[in-house]
């Protein structure tokens, strides 16, 4: 019996074979290679880390203001105090007094005389041998050691195996011919090469990857991605989708009669774009954007009405059940009159209405069905599923959306597929994750939108605020309150929110106090939203549950409690709420004191615009773009070395010879594919 043990923190890296390890690629590099003494790099090295070495002639550890060693080293030149606010006793032991020490960082002029702050250390003899190579940095996740990386990277280059990983098969001819000017490295020369730079190598052109080394892998890379994407995108032309021809008819007609607005110009033209995909015979794979308030909603009811006049079912899936709720509401709205049945599919129904969904979903009675993940769980297979929407996509992972082509009712055909996000993603984004997506963006908020104010308001001035709701409420108008986020505490979040929903209560007594949040029941949570879009409760404390997609147009005030704990979209998506009706909407963003400075930052570029794409740009810089695609389930980006923008040109260069590679060495694309995505070809096909 093998017992399997756990993966070590390599594997949980994904380096679990010589090839994965040779393409972890350093993110940077140190330079080991020059040694100089204490007097030039005090001299020299501030912002600049520099490496000395000298004799440790004192070491002590201090108490005060905090624990921390002191070591000091000199040699013929000088001498320097190295400071370590955190050490283990093994480390007292390596920079013991008379042992020679080789130290590597930055010297700061501290108020006791120049220091090194947490230096690199090493116990050498004074005539150690340098590096000859520069030191690569790898990309690591905590708790992984440098040293452990370069260790089982040099291991892994000096695998047998790799030489046949790193082969060779590009057609050495259609390499020159592309690379001709460049005089781009064989592959595995390239690849040793930036694990191993040699001393005398141009530094900046390897730390800005610029060099040809990497732009022989980052041409590699590419070009999967280039052929992915052309394999992708005739796939997806190669298979079947029922193919909607007819425009404005029966349903279509009935519903644009029905809507009580005008589409905008950037309405019609994505409907436009839709429909033209809509009319082919195989599967549409588009992305709608548009910012917060653009209207997508008409726009996927739309798509359904096309596909519903065709005798095709429809589903429009949500990621929460509030969010999904509000679409079935609006949904059975429009379409009920039309004499079309909507169906209701969450986790929450109970055990007979759940059947009894599934059995009209499966029997084909159910034309647009509306729901939650439910949609794509167990019992659920449709009669005939035509269309499926996908609002807020970021929030599902790709492997979802595979689930529901599985489910259309025949594998003759694939279902059309529209996601949603009000997220501006950059189409060059998009490409570093998707082969093959089409995008569409409403650039445009409907007409007499009055524009949101958003006030930035000290938590001590609470009772001014409130004393501004109440005027407030005074007008007939609602207002939401939303309370703190609390990341680590389900039960304290709630316990806030409650509280506040008291006080509220208490302080405004003429008006009825209503109160969501994610531990109720799903039908407690439809009554509360119900009654607020009623105008039965004027003010609704409210958990971020409200956070996506809730429309009460007469709801223009919303107070955010603990804004500082929130983020730039959970904001942005939050003030989303407001501002959608005839009145001037307000944004109140209440922080509590110490304000960090990002904090500080985030609030006032909220303050400052309401602009989406603005905000996006700010969150993107912090965050990665993986969370903002919804790709965190689904495994990395398909280029890890190439940046769009900065290597724009090579893309031509890799689109050529993806083109002449299909064309000519169809027998090597599926080897150069499975070399450089790997597992990750899965996740090309959603
Ligand atoms: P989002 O893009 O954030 O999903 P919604 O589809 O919920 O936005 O639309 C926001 C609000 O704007 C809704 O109340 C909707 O009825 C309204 N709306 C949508 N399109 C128009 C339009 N062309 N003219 C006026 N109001 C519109
Ligand atoms: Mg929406």
């Amino acid at each position: 019996m093998t017992t399997k043990r756990p993966p070590t923190l390599l594997e949980k890296m994904g380096l679990n074979t010589p090839m994965a390890l040779a393409l972890h690629l350093p993110s940077r590099y140190e330079d080991e290679t020059v040694l100089s003494t204490i007097e030039e790099v005090i001299a020299l090295s501030k912002f600049n880390a520099m490496q000395t070495q000298g004799v440790v002639i004192r070491n002590q550890v201090l108490y005060r203001p905090r624990r921390q060693m002191l070591v000091t080293i000199e040699d013929d030149t000088a001498s320097l105090q190295l400071r370590f606010l955190n050490f283990y006793p093994s480390q007292q032991k390596q920079m013991a007094v008379g042992t020679h020490i080789r130290v590597r960082g930055e010297v700061r002029d501290g108020h006791l005389g120049y220091e090194m702050v947490h230096p690199a250390v090493r116990a050498v003899t004074p005539d150690a041998p340098l590096s000859v190579s520069l030191t690569p940095v790898y990309p690591a996740s905590a708790g992984v050691s440098q040293t452990v990386i370069r260790k089982a990277v040099n291991q892994a280059l000096k695998d047998p195996s790799l030489s046949e990983s790193l082969a060779e098969f590009l057609p050495p001819k259609l390499i020159a011919e592309v690379s001709a000017e460049y005089d781009w490295p064989q592959l595995q020369e390239a690849i040793t090469f930036l694990h191993q730079p040699p001393a005398q190598v141009d530094t900046q052109a390897l730390m800005e990857r610029t060099h040809p080394a990497w732009r022989r892998v980052q041409f590699e890379e590419l070009l999967a991605q280039q052929i992915s994407l052309k394999r992708a995108h005739a796939t997806r032309r190669q298979r079947r989708a029922p193919s909607f021809t007819k425009k404005a008819s029966g349903v279509e007609q009935g519903l644009l009669e029905a809507i009580p607005f005008e589409l905008t110009k950037a309405q019609r033209r994505v409907w436009a774009e839709i429909g033209q995909d809509l009319s082919q015979a195989f599967p549409m794979n588009r992305l709608l954007q548009g910012d917060v308030g653009s209207g997508k909603t008409v726009i996927a009811a739309l798509a359904c009405a096309r596909a519903i006049d065709h005798g095709y079912q429809a589903a429009i899936m949500a990621p929460t059940e509030i969010l999904a709720e509000q679409h079935y509401l609006k949904m059975k709205e429009w379409f009920e009159p039309l004499g079309i049945t909507v169906a209701w599919l969450s986790g929450s129904l109970k055990a007979k209405e759940k059947r009894f969904a599934q059995a009209i979903i499966e029997g084909g009675q159910a034309q647009l069905i509306i729901g939650t993940h439910a949609l794509i769980q167990d019992k659920v297979s449709f009669a005939k599923l035509g269309m499926a929407v996908i609002d807020e996509q970021h929030r599902f992972g790709v492997r979802q959306r595979l689930e529901i082509q599985q489910r259309v009712g025949s594998e003759l055909f694939y279902c059309h597929q529209m996601m949603m996000s009000a997220t501006p993603i950059p189409r060059t984004l998009a490409m570093t994750y998707y082969a093959d997506l089409d995008v569409s963006v409403i650039d445009e908020l409907p007409p007499g939108r009055k524009p949101i104010t958003t006030k930035v308001v000290k938590a001590a001035r609470r009772d001014e605020v409130i004393a501004g709701l109440q005027d407030w409420l005074a007008k007939g108008l609602q207002a939401y309150w939303v309370c703190p986020l609390i990341e680590e505490s389900e039960v304290l979040q709630l316990q806030t929110a409650e509280a506040s929903f008291e006080q509220l209560t208490l302080a405004l007594p003429n008006f009825k106090v209503g109160l969501v949040h994610g531990r109720l029941k799903s039908e407690e949570k439809a009554a509360v939203m119900a009654a607020f879009k009623a105008n039965e409760i004027q003010l609704l404390v409210a958990t971020t549950v409200i956070e996506v997609g809730v429309d009460v147009p007469n709801a223009a005030l919303m107070v955010i409690e603990h804004a500082e704990r929130f983020g730039y979209a959970q904001i942005h998506q939050l003030r989303g709420r407001v501002g959608r009706g005839s009145a001037d909407s307000v944004c109140i963003l209440m922080y509590a004191e110490p304000l960090s400075l990002a904090a500080r930052e985030r609030l006032q570029t909220l303050r400052e615009t309401t602009d989406g794409f603005v905000i996006a740009e700010r969150d993107l810089s912090l965050r990665g773009p993986g969370e903002l695609l919804g790709a965190k389930q689904s495994g990395d980006a398909m280029l890890r070395f190439v940046d769009l923008q900065r290597d724009a040109w090579l893309i031509e260069l890799a689109q050529e010879a993806a083109e002449r590679l299909l064309a000519e060495h169809r027998d090597l694309v599926e080897r150069h594919l499975e070399r450089w995505l790997g597992s990750r070809i899965e996740f090309l096909k959603a």
